[in-house]
């Protein structure tokens, strides 16, 4: 059982504050997803809890066991870093064996894992090279091996494809899901890709500024999003947003149009995400200003009360710049945040 717990930990760098008071739970054999903007903590808190970097404050535990005072080698995980720490003057084959000999596993079970894994990670053809030789791409995937065949009960991962070309990555994503859901691992992830965060996590741990804004299922920070921000940073267009106003009879009404909304609560922004509308008789009067064919969509960047706002439409529908239409929002799938704290209401 390999249970993480993060109780109240904070970082503070000199006067900075990388990390603010943050508390998470990973269950035993979850793959968790850290996922947020450059800078917003994601690194320090897997460093912390790889014991790379000491906290200003709390504690972690790893499978009951407290380790925040234990070093790195006794913390039971294995890691794969940005900075992949493999050894040059080492062959491949001994690069993924490294961890196995230091635990002197018998020769036909290193053998076995090491090719194992190898395959795995589709470097079979390079076990002979020295590790020197190989493209940034490859040495990832030698340190990914690494990682993965120690079989480690966690497995800490900064980026780790993110040396890898756009085919290949999405390549490796769908094998490291495979592998990862085939093992007794838990996992924590690190991305800024949210399309890899999405396919990839049991669970996203959405951080921004030095805390975790919302932990839930991709299928949940997509669609109930706890903030605006989460709304804004997850989703290629982002959700739409546009102030909104009760009436003293308690109909809320946004860009004009009369929208169902939440019984309590004055200052509420409206949100909708851009596959959530619809043309129709009844919406929002918008005038398009940007049409983008992408093949299966059309992405409409339109205006809406003054303000942007983006629809992705069906691609038969034939939209023109300047074109006057009506988006109609899925009553169901609208969305309200508070004004002044950006936290979901209603
Ligand atoms: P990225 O995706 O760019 O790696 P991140 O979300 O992983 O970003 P961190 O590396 O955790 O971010 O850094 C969080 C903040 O803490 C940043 O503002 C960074 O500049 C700061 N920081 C990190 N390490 C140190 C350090 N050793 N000394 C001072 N500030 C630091």
């Amino acid at each position: 059982m390999a249970e993480i717990v993060i109780k109240n930990v904070a970082k503070r760098f000199g006067s900075f504050t990388a990390l603010h008071s943050i508390d998470l739970t990973i269950a035993d054999q979850e793959f968790m997803v850290l996922l947020g903007a450059s800078g917003c903590g994601k690194t320090t808190l897997l460093r912390i809890i790889a014991g790379l970097e000491t906290p200003s404050q709390g504690e972690v535990w790893i499978g009951g066991r407290r380790v925040d005072h234990l070093p790195p080698r006794e913390r039971g995980i294995a890691m794969v870093f940005q900075n992949y720490a493999v050894f040059p003057h080492l062959t491949v084959f001994e690069n993924i064996a490294f961890g196995l000999r230091m635990k002197k596993l018998p020769q036909a079970e290193v053998d076995a894992r090491v090719n194992r894994t190898a395959e795995l990670m589709h470097i079979e053809q390079l076990l002979r090279r020295y590790s020197g030789q190989l493209s940034g791409g490859q040495r990832q995937r030698v340190a990914v091996a690494r990682a993965l065949a120690m079989e480690p009960d966690v497995i800490l991962m900064d980026e780790p494809l993110s040396n890898l070309d756009a085919l290949l990555r999405l390549e490796m994503r769908a094998e490291l899901k495979g592998v990862l859901a085939n093992s007794k691992t838990t996992t924590i992830y690190v991305t800024h890709d949210q399309v890899e965060a999405m396919s990839l996590a049991d669970r996203i741990s959405v951080m921004n500024g030095g805390k975790i804004v919302q932990a839930a299922s991709p299928v949940e920070v997509y669609r109930n999003p706890a903030a605006r921000f989460v709304g804004s940073f997850i989703g290629n267009p982002p959700m739409n947003f546009l102030p909104a106003n009760r009436s003293a009879a308690g109909q809320w009404s946004v860009a004009g149009l009369d929208v169902p909304g939440p019984a309590a609560g004055d200052a509420l922004e409206f949100a909708i995400r851009p596959e959530d509308l619809t043309v129709a008789a009844e919406g929002f009067a918008a005038t398009a200003r940007v049409v983008e064919p992408l093949g299966a969509h059309t992405l409409v960047t339109a205006e809406v009360g003054g303000q942007m706002f983006r629809a992705v439409l069906d691609s038969d529908l034939k939209v023109s710049p300047g074109d006057e239409l009506r988006l109609s929002p899925k009553a169901d799938r609208i969305r309200w945040f508070n004004r002044e704290t950006g936290l979901a209401a209603g």
